[in-house]
This record gives C-alpha cells, structure tokens and sequence, in this order.
C-alpha cells in the first residue's frame, strides 16, 4: 500500500475520454481504500499538440515521465498527422525510451458477454499473450532509397537479438508459471524466416530448459491464428515478436468481445523506468466527443496498472466491480450491445465497487 505518482497521457480521440473515465473511477477507488494514495498529472500530448508544435510531445518529455510509478495512456492517432508520426513520437516513443520490453494482453471473456465464437464460453477463453515490444519487426531499423524515383525501396529490418530474445521468454515463461496451467505456446515462422527467427527458436530452447515445470508447445503463427479460432480452449499463455503478437492479440481481443474492453500494459521488468498501461483500441474518429465510447478497456488497464504497482488488493475490488456490471449487463455501451454512455458506465462501475 503506499503512495503512487500516476502521469496520464489520454493522447487522441476517444483516448481523452476514457482516459477521464478511468481516472474517475481509480480516484473513487483509492477513496474507498485505506493507505491507497493516488495522484494523477496529466499530460495534454497527442496530435493537438503535433499541429500546434510540430511535435507529439515536447523535448525532454521523457526525462519528465521518468520520474512517475506509471503512465495511463489513452490513445493516439488522428486523420491530420500521418499514422507512423503519431505512433513513433508518441507510444513508440516512450515504449522503446523506457525500456518496456514486454507487453502484456490478457484476454478473457468477462462474465455477461460473449464471444463471436459459437459454443465458446468464459471457461475456454483465458490467454495471457506476451508480445515482445522493442525490437523484431518493427525494430525500426531500415531506410528508404530512390525516393519518388522509379527504383523506389524501403526496407523494414526484422531484429531478434540473443539478450532480446532471452529475457523476454523469460518474462512469458514466468509469467506461464504464475498461471494455473502452466503452459506456455512458443510461436514462430522459423520456416520462412530463416536467420532472425531461427535465433528466435535456439534462444527459447535454452531458455526453457530452466522451466521443467512449465509445459511448452511450439506453433508456426499461421496455424497459431487458426488454433484461436477451433481450439481457443487449449491455449493458456503464448508468447511470440512483435508483429506476430500485435497480430493475434487483435484477432484474440475480437474473439473475446471486442476492442472496447481489452487492456494492455507495456512493462519494464526490471523497473529501471516506468511502464505504461492503456487499452488496445485506437482513438475511434467514429465515435469521439459523443460521450458513448465504451471505458472499461481502460478500467482493465488500470487493474494492469494497479497489480504493477504492488496493490493486487485494490486491482482485484477493480476487476470484480467491471465484471459485476458485464454480469449484470444492464449498464453497457454500444458496442457491447448495450445503450448507455461512458458516464453512465463510470457511475455503475464506482457503485459497483462498494
Ligand atoms: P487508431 O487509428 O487510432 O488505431 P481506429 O480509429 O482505427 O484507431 P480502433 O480503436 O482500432 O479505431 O477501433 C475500430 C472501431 O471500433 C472504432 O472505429 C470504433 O467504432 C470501435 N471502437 C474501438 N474502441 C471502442 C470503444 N472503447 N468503445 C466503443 N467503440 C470502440
């Protein structure tokens, strides 16, 4: 229990809103914890402020956010600042400055809701995937040549480091302990990538030989996106790089109910720097300023955070209180078939938590 200095950057979008939503509800719940303090300081960083300033966010933000227990992120991406800008000088940013190399969805189907997946209940969809997230695929190493001229390349380097590849399957495969079933799935395409990935798979055969105890299977990602779909009840913790994970955590967040609610947390192990926890969806254009994006994605998040913090307490009073209104189901948004707004759900998810 203690103190913990929270930095909120709600970026764009519906980003802005449930990050409001979410700070709402973890306010509320420090007041109704004894010794749980909770201080938020927010951030106004984004696409505003790239067409304000020309940048996402200012120099020297990062040695600013360094010195916070955490960061709240909401979103970022908005149709007047190209996608790759506001992701690198944003998210990317702050995920690759500090170091958070793993990144963490777990993906139930919370009670109340349902999976696309005909038969499929909350008792076969109970994952936990580990994506690594500072290098692979989107290492960001590569260059374009010949621009605008008819030989015209960019090249998108894939890195596996052997230090890379370790300690985030060490991370997976601790994780996998921690779970009841102990088993983690090691995907790869070590078939068709025949250098980096090959890496991939000598590393995880060293590093598993400490996990006697942890059962591990080994799966191409193709036939990985297919196992999600016939047999999601045989997968408990996977691990796979960085375009692979982003990949199928999508493809599992929609088959366990959609966009809306799942979390994230992008984590620095060691805790040299601060991790960032948000939801999965994007700032939704669509839907933004009308007040009916759906906050508990956000709210999961801050359970993420929470755990992170050492207050698994607090994060388990969180998690009961979102799945006491799903099991209820009176009090949804619209994109989980319900009718209210994100004000409506913030103010059942706070009653819930009594
Ligand atoms: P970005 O470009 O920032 O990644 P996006 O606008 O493409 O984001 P996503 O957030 O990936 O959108 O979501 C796709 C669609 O799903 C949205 O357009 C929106 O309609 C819906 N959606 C996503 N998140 C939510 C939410 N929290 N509540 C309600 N609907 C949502």
């Amino acid at each position: 229990m203690g103190k913990h200095r929270i930095a909120a950057i709600p970026g764009d979008g519906i980003g802005k809103e449930v990050i409001a939503a979410g700070e709402e509800v973890l306010t509320a719940l420090a007041k109704r914890t004894a010794g749980l303090d909770l201080s938020f300081t927010s951030f106004p960083w984004g696409s505003d402020h790239y067409m304000a300033h020309g940048r996402m966010m200012p120099e020297g933000a990062t040695d600013e956010l360094k010195t916070f227990d955490a960061i709240y992120f909401g979103s970022a991406g908005d149709p007047r600042v190209p996608d790759h800008i506001s992701l690198w000088q944003l998210r990317l940013a702050i995920c690759q400055g500090f170091d958070q190399y793993a990144n963490i969805r777990p993906t139930r189907v919370l009670p109340g809701l349902k999976s696309p997946l005909a038969n499929v209940t909350a008792k076969d969809i109970d994952w936990l995937i580990v994506r690594e997230n500072s290098e692979g695929e989107y290492s960001g190493a590569g260059g374009r040549v010949h621009q605008k001229l008819p030989l015209d390349v960019g090249l998108d380097v894939s890195i596996i480091t052997r230090e890379g590849a370790r300690r985030i399957l060490k991370f997976a495969l601790d994780e996998a302990r921690k779970r009841p079933r102990k088993t983690l799935t090691f995907v790869t395409k070590s078939n068709a990538q025949r250098h980096a990935m090959v890496l991939w798979d000598e590393v995880f055969d060293e590093v598993k030989a400490a996990y006697p105890d942890i059962k591990t299977d080994r799966m191409l990602v193709d036939a990985m996106a297919a196992r999600f779909v016939t047999d999601p009840a045989s997968i408990d913790t996977v691990v796979a790089t960085n375009l692979h994970a982003d990949i199928l955590s999508d493809l599992a967040a929609a088959l366990a109910g959609g966009l809306g609610i799942a979390p994230t947390g992008n984590v620095n192990p060691e805790r040299v720097f601060p991790s960032m926890f948000e939801p999965i969806h994007g700032s939704a254009f669509d839907i933004m300023g009308r007040g009916i994006a759906n906050p508990l994605g956000s709210f999961w998040s801050a359970v993420l955070m929470l755990d992170h913090l050492g207050e698994p307490d607090a994060g388990a009073r969180l998690m009961r209180a979102i799945e006491t209104v799903t099991r209820e189901g009176r009090v949804l948004t619209r994109d989980l078939g319900g009718q209210s707004t994100t004000a409506e759900v913030t103010r059942t998810v706070i009653a819930a938590l009594d």
